[in-house]
This record gives C-alpha cells, sequence and structure tokens, in this order.
C-alpha cells in the first residue's frame, strides 16, 4: 500500500458523494469537492466549492414562522468541463458503458486523478485522464487537466469549458426544506479569446465572488489551434473548444482557474483581479511544479509517521492533508474560523463550534500561525460576545455556540429529526462549555509558543471577558458553600434538560464546572505574566477590580462538582436518579445505536430520561487534563482524587455512551491510552477510520469532520508520545501502543523546530541546526535537558531515565 494514495476502482454512485467529501481539493482559502467536471448536482453527484468566510443568511418560512439561517455558500462551480464526440450529446458516467475506471487522491500533493476508459453509444472508446488541483502555492489559482485519446476512432471533439453560477446549497438532504438559494449573478464576462469570467454577489451579506478561467489545449507542450465559441448567460458563462484528434493521440486540455472575493486583500473589482490573474497565470505544468514544492515543504513540517500498519499510515497522513486543506498557511490572514465540516460539504453550514479543541495541538507546533489566525477569529467577534452576555443579563464574552459571519449564535432553534420527519427544538446553544475551550485554546498556544504579544494584545482580554462570564452566570450556594452553574449543557448533547422539564439546561454539569474551577486558576497564573503596565491598562479599560479578581480565586477553589453515592463524578446533578437503558435491546433492535436520541424521539420518548450519553462529557476532563493536573484541580477544590478516579469514571460512563458523535472515540481512545492500551487502540482506530469508511452511514459525504481527524492527529502526539508543556519544559511522557513500532514527527516548540522519533525503548529529539537561538528545555519525567540548535537528546525509556539515560550528545 502506498502511504499517500486512497484510491476507488470501479463507479459506485451510491458511494460517489462520500468520495467527493474524501477527495476534495483544497488550500485552506478555498476547497472544492472532488466531484467530476462533467457531472452536476443531481443526487448522485454534488460539485461544491466554499471559501472561508463565504456566509450568507436567508429565512425560510417553515409551519407559518420565520426560520433564519447562515450558511456557508456554495459557490459557482468552476469545475465544468464537458467532452462532446462527434457532436452527441456531452458524456456522462449513466451514458456510456465504463471499460476502466478508476478515483484516485494523491494525499502527498492534494491532487485528485479520475482515469476513464469508456465506449459511446457509437462504439468509440475514448481514455480520459483528469488531474485536478487547488494550488498551495497561489491561495488564488487551481487548475485541471484532461489527457484525451480516442482510442479506436479518429473524428471531432468539443470540451466545454464553463463557469456555472446556477447553483444551490442542496447537498445535505435534512436541509432541503430550508432556503437554498444564496446568490445573485452579476455578471459573465470574457477578457481576450481565451478567458472568460463570472462573478456573482451574495444575496444578504453582498459578498462579491468572482473567477476566471482559462482553457487552452496541447499536443504534447505544443498549444493546437482551436476554434472557440462563447455562450452566455448572467449567472454562467461558456466557451466551446472544437478540435480534431486522431486514434491514438492525445490532446491535453488545460483549464487554470482564478478566484476572488470582496473580502481579499489587495483586491478592487474581484472580476478583474480574477481575469487579469487568469490571464497572467503559467500553464498547468508549471503551477503544478509550484503547487508540488509547496505540499513538500509542509509535509517537511506537517507529516507524523508511524510503522507497524500501513493503513493507519495513509489514514493518518489523509488527516494530515485534509486538515491543511482546510486550515493552512493561507488561511492564517483571513479572518477565518475553522468550520467543524470543513470545506468540503454543507453539514452544519460551515458553522464554527468547538471542535478547534482537537486541532490546535496539531497546529501549535507545526503551524502555530493558523491557531494564531484561528484565535484571532474568536478575538474580532468579542464584541458579539460581550453583547450576547448583556443580552443574557450577564457580564464578560459569551462566545457563540455555533459561529459564523459575525460571531452571532448561528444554532438554529428547530432541528429535522430524520427518523422522524419531525422538527425538533434544538436547545444546543446553551453548550456554553464552549467558553471555557476558548479559554483553554489560548492558553496552550501561549504555552506552546511563548507568544508573548498575542497573550498581552489580543488572549488575556478574551480571557478575562471569559472567566468573567463564568462568574457572573454562576452563583453562590451558601447551603453547600460552592458557586453553582445552572442552566447549561455539557457536550453531551443527548441531555439538554431535565426529563419533562420546561426549560431548557441542567444544573452543574461537571465537565463545565471543573472547567471554570480551571480557567479560574489559570487567569490568577496569567496575570503576572503581563507587562505591569499592559495588566493596569486592561484592568482599568474592562473595569476590574480586587474583588473580582478574589472572587475568580475563590471560584478556583469553591466550584461544586456533583457526585454520586459511589464516587463516580456525576455528569451534571441529578444524572444519577436517570433511569438505565437496555442497550442489549436497542442495540438487537436498530443495530447502529449511535443517534439514540434520534431512535428515542422518534419512538415519543426523550434521551433526558436515561443514563445515555452521546459523546464523551466528564471524560473530556481526563482527556484535556493529564492525570496530575486533574489531581492537582480537585486538591484545590477539596475533592478525592485517587488512583483510580480515572479508570472508575471513564468505565462507568463508557458503557453508557454511545459515542454520537465520532469525537467520542478520539477522547476514549486518549484517556485509555495509559488505562487500557488495547482499547485505546481499538477506539483509535474507529476515530481513524469514521470518515474513510464512513461509519455513521451517510454523515461524510456532508463534509468531513475536521475534529475527528484531528483529533487522531492530536492522540497520536499527546496521548502516544504524551507531548505536553509544564513550566516552559516541553515533556514526552510516550504511552506508545503496541502496534506502532515507531512514530517520528517534526513539532516546533517556542521557535525551535525539532525531530521526534519514538520506539518503544528510544526517545530522540534532533533540535534543527537553525532553531531559535536561545536553548529549549525538553524531557521525560525529572530528565530534563536544554536543546540547543542542533543538539540531539536521547533517552532510554526501558530505564529509570531520570537517573541512568544517555547525556544528551551536543
Ligand atoms: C457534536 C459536537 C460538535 C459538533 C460539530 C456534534 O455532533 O456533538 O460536539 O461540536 O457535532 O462537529
Amino acid at each position: 500500500m502506498n502511504g499517500f494514495l486512497l484510491s476507488y476502482d470501479g463507479f459506485d454512485s451510491a458511494a460517489e458523494g462520500l468520495r467527493e467529501a474524501l477527495t476534495s481539493t483544497g488550500n485552506g482559502y478555498l476547497c472544492t469537492r472532488g466531484a467530476a467536471e462533467w457531472e452536476e448536482a443531481d443526487g448522485v453527484h454534488y460539485p461544491g466549492t466554499y471559501v472561508h468566510g463565504g456566509y450568507n443568511r436567508e429565512t425560510t418560512i417553515l409551519g407559518g414562522l420565520p426560520v433564519l439561517n447562515e450558511d456557508l455558500v456554495n459557490l459557482p462551480n468552476w469545475l465544468v468541463l464537458e467532452l462532446r464526440i462527434e457532436e452527441e450529446d456531452a458524456i456522462r458516467i449513466a451514458d456510456v458503458e465504463l471499460l476502466d475506471y478508476r478515483h484516485e487522491f494523491d494525499i502527498r500533493y492534494a491532487t485528485l486523478v479520475r482515469h476513464l476508459r469508456f465506449r459511446d453509444r457509437g462504439g468509440r472508446e475514448t481514455t480520459l485522464k483528469s488531474r485536478r488541483f487547488v494550488s498551495m502555492a497561489d491561495a488564488h489559482h487551481a487548475g485541471i487537466e484532461w489527457t484525451l485519446t480516442p482510442e479506436n476512432w479518429s473524428g471531432r471533439m468539443e470540451v466545454i469549458s464553463a463557469l456555472d453560477g446556477r447553483v444551490n446549497n442542496h447537498g445535505v438532504e435534512r436541509y432541503q426544506q430550508l432556503e437554498g438559494r444564496h446568490l445573485n449573478p452579476v455578471s459573465p464576462r470574457t477578457f481576450g479569446p481565451e478567458v472568460i469570467a463570472l462573478k456573482v454577489e451574495t444575496r444578504q451579506s453582498n459578498l462579491y465572488i468572482s473567477q476566471a478561467a482559462r482553457t487552452r489545449l496541447f499536443a504534447g507542450a505544443q498549444p493546437l489551434p482551436v476554434k472557440r465559441t462563447l455562450y452566455q448567460m448572467e449567472d454562467y458563462i461558456q466557451q466551446v473548444l472544437a478540435f480534431d484528434v486522431q486514434q491514438g493521440t492525445p490532446t491535453r486540455v488545460e483549464k487554470v482557474v482564478t478566484f476572488f472575493t470582496s473580502r481579499d486583500p489587495a483586491v478592487s473589482d474581484t472580476l478583474v483581479k480574477a481575469a487579469t490573474s487568469a490571464a497572467r497565470h503559467t500553464n498547468f505544468p508549471a503551477s503544478f511544479e509550484r503547487h508540488i514544492a509547496a505540499w513538500e515543504e509542509l509535509w517537511r513540517v506537517c507529516d507524523v509517521r508511524v510503522s507497524g500498519d500501513d493503513r493507519v499510515q495513509m489514514l493518518l497522513r489523509l488527516h494530515v492533508a485534509h486538515l491543511l486543506q482546510v486550515c493552512s498557511r493561507h488561511t492564517a490572514d483571513l479572518d477565518a474560523g475553522l468550520p467543524a465540516r470543513g470545506l468540503n460539504g454543507e453539514a452544519y453550514r460551515g458553522h464554527v463550534f468547538w471542535d478547534e479543541i482537537y486541532a490546535f495541538p496539531f497546529f501549535n507546533v507545526r503551524l502555530p500561525e493558523v491557531t494564531h489566525g484561528l484565535l484571532m477569529y474568536r478575538y474580532r467577534r468579542i464584541g458579539e460576545a460581550r453583547a450576547a452576555a448583556r443580552a443574557a443579563g450577564l457580564r464578560g464574552a459569551m462566545f457563540p455556540w455555533q459561529s459564523g459571519s459575525d460571531g452571532s449564535e448561528e444554532t438554529q432553534r428547530v432541528h429535522l429529526n430524520p427518523l422522524s420527519g419531525h422538527w425538533e427544538p434544538d436547545l444546543s446553544r446553551n453548550q456554553r462549555h464552549v467558553n471555557a475551550a476558548i479559554f483553554y485554546n489560548i492558553w496552550k498556544y501561549f504555552q506552546t509558543t511563548d507568544d508573548q504579544a498575542f497573550l498581552a494584545d489580543y488572549g488575556a482580554e478574551m480571557m478575562l471577558e471569559i472567566v468573567r462570564f463564568w462568574a457572573s452566570i454562576a452563583h453562590f450556594n451558601p447551603s453547600r458553600e460552592r458557586y453553582e452553574i445552572h442552566g447549561v449543557m455539557g457536550p453531551d448533547e443527548f441531555h439538554d434538560k431535565y426529563p419533562d422539564a420546561r426549560e431548557g439546561g441542567l444544573r452543574n454539569n461537571a465537565y463545565t464546572n471543573v472547567m471554570v474551577a480551571w480557567l479560574c486558576d489559570i487567569t490568577g497564573k496569567m496575570l503576572p505574566l503581563l507587562p505591569h503596565s499592559r495588566v493596569e491598562a486592561l484592568r482599568q479599560r474592562l473595569g476590574i477590580g480586587d474583588d473580582e479578581l478574589a472572587l475568580w480565586q475563590d471560584m478556583s477553589r469553591r466550584m461544586f462538582v456533583p457526585f454520586h453515592d459511589d464516587g463516580i463524578i456525576s455528569q451534571f446533578e441529578g444524572y444519577e436518579d436517570l433511569e438505565e437503558l437496555d442497550w442489549d435491546a436497542y442495540r438487537a433492535e436498530y443495530g447502529n445505536i449511535q443517534r439514540l436520541d434520534r431512535i428515542l424521539r422518534a419512538e415519543g420518548n426523550d434521551p433526558n430520561r436515561y443514563k445515555v450519553t452521546k459523546q464523551a462529557d466528564t471524560v473530556m476532563l481526563f482527556f484535556l487534563f493529564r492525570q496530575s493536573e486533574i489531581r492537582e484541580i480537585f486538591g484545590r477544590l477539596g475533592y478525592d482524587y485517587t488512583d483510580d478516579t480515572a479508570m472508575r469514571n471513564v468505565a462507568y460512563y463508557d458503557r453508557r455512551t454511545s459515542h454520537g458523535s465520532t469525537l467520542s472515540f478520539v477522547t476514549h481512545a486518549g484517556v485509555l491510552a495509559a488505562l487500557d492500551p488495547a482499547s485505546s487502540w481499538d477506539r483509535f482506530l474507529i476515530a481513524l477510520q469514521s470518515d474513510a469508511d464512513d461509519i455513521q452511514g451517510g454523515t461524510t459525504q456532508e463534509g468531513i469532520h475536521v475534529g475527528v481527524m484531528s483529533g487522531t492527529l492530536d492522540l497520536v502526539q499527546r496521548c502516544y508520545a504524551g507531548t505536553h508543556v509544564r513550566d516552559n519544559v516541553l515533556y514526552f511522557d510516550p504511552q506508545l501502543p503496541v502496534q506502532i513500532k515507531s512514530l517520528s514527527f517534526s513539532i516546533q516548540f517556542r521557535q525551535t523546530p525539532i525531530q521526534v522519533t519514538l520506539s518503544a525503548d528510544w526517545l530522540t529529539l534532533a533540535s534543527h541546526p537553525e532553531g531559535a537561538a536561545h536553548p529549549v528545555r525538553a524531557g521525560v519525567r525529572g530528565d530534563v535537558r536544554d536543546l540547543c540548535p542542533g543538539d540531539r537528546a536521547v533517552f532510554d525509556l526501558g530505564q529509570d531515565a531520570a537517573t541512568t539515560g544517555p547525556q544528551a550528545h551536543n
């Protein structure tokens, strides 16, 4: 197996949507599904192109009520290339006899390849090889190359090359009743004989989007003369290129395409910009070379190499590639958030949730500018978050559960249950824990990068406003002498209220309360790291008095955490009183019961009644914090934390979790790395295959799961290699599964690039000769060493490294 190839033989209409999502080509600026160039959206195929921040709001009247939704807009289809042979209808897969069909994604260079040999109705056999890339070198460029060979005939071919603005958002079956029209036509244009261009505008947000395409024909490297015919409408433009072909002689068609939106810097009219850029574009081979060079450089920084299991290797690389296609260096300056389903489909409408908590560990140590950019997305929306807190009668900043263009709450109020066909109330906006995740992400980014400027200029302000939000939503319960938080939900979306309650929300979600205790403590540790003048300025501007600081301190020691009688942490207060579900009976009846919520609701039942958990909730704590950290947090709170607390809690919730979000497999695998390696590995494999094999049966075709893909990489790095930062030291605490013989990856710790190589017995850290001038500190348990540029440190994991590890070789 090639560690860089995802390949499908034979066409399968039922699997095409999944393949399109998994073979999407993108560069962190835009991403396009791997739909065939000649097909339209028709239930089997779904060409979709999305750019960061390309949102639009539309209202749908549902049951007489207006429902407002913001969607990441499907942009004009730039792929269109159609083939006509001897003036017959353009070739579609359904109309020809396929003699050979292969659909591949070259993971290394994010290149989509389709190879077809077909016999048309006239008995002519033709080979078509298509290659496509969205340039990692030039963010606004993409290219398609076709090689056409008539195998048993000579005659006339026509290629239709178009830009098609007649597209809607129709990629998700569940949303079909919602308004899917988001674009208004502006103008089609030609620029010289070769370039066609199209400009559209989003209907409400008034974003201009322009694309331009230059199509040329070649025999080898020689341009071929061609007759061109133009056809245009207000939202569609095409050129027909007609030419003669000889049996056995290949003809190359190149379509180079450019994209600009009115969100881009350095642009006046997007249409002119796209057209001039297309006219100046180098030919496909030269552009592709630059694209390859950009990916080569990315792989040097981002590859994660494992030996022992070829499929694991291939899938990890697939995840790296997809993550980089959604967020790359091109994303850093874009005012972009991390859409939970990538730029690969329309599920969750391109919204940004808390999933970035699974992705940032990957970026922090490889491309920290990406995390920086994504955190700036949050900072630029702090005004909306403050307004949301105020509107709820609270203080500080309340970031939305689902975020889109401007940081308002985008979570819908009704949700369609596809099993029952009913629209049900959606209370998931009560997942205030997203505010804790943002705080956590800022702190981890800072710990890893030591980016003082970010902390001082933006990070601290967000952290202070978030802690202030938590202090205002919490209240002190004098009878318990503890702070409590009511009316919120944890990550488990099966519980959004108490059974039969009218109001949404729960009391004292343990995950949330512990996160709050932690972040209250960290705030006290963060402030002294800032220049004194900055602290004063921030405190003055935000009006933070000593009493508020003292309150946060107190909360770090006195947040309430509910427990069952037997010492199990209660997911929320009252959890232990819920009914147990007969899991075996449900499994027997329904098979896959990951989405128990939909099953129970379709039965007229309510998941809120049962001890059923969609995804890791309490267990998240053991994933985000190391044992020593969580012991410290519980100790500060005055709660018992024993050696078996983690194991007992994980086992308890594992039995009651349906893993209805695949994020849950990542979390459980991470937590089990140290506790139960065999079980951890099983979960890791499920998470690793979840998109490639579409284990939820139909969700991946609506967009990849970025959190899960990046979570598997986080798992390898943070849980299996045990990478973590404490007291300014980069530590490793390896728990390498036996299935991985060796693991290696590059990381960057505080501007020092380090090559990490790990086996069961040895850990080697090699600092790059051109790292930062100052040494960084790295180690295993008590064995901490200084790493200067060019240093190599070897740790013997088989022995007590603290006393007997070999010395660093300088
Ligand atoms: C999960 C959330 C997640 C969201 C977007 C939901 O199914 O429950 O935790 O943020 O998907 O990925």
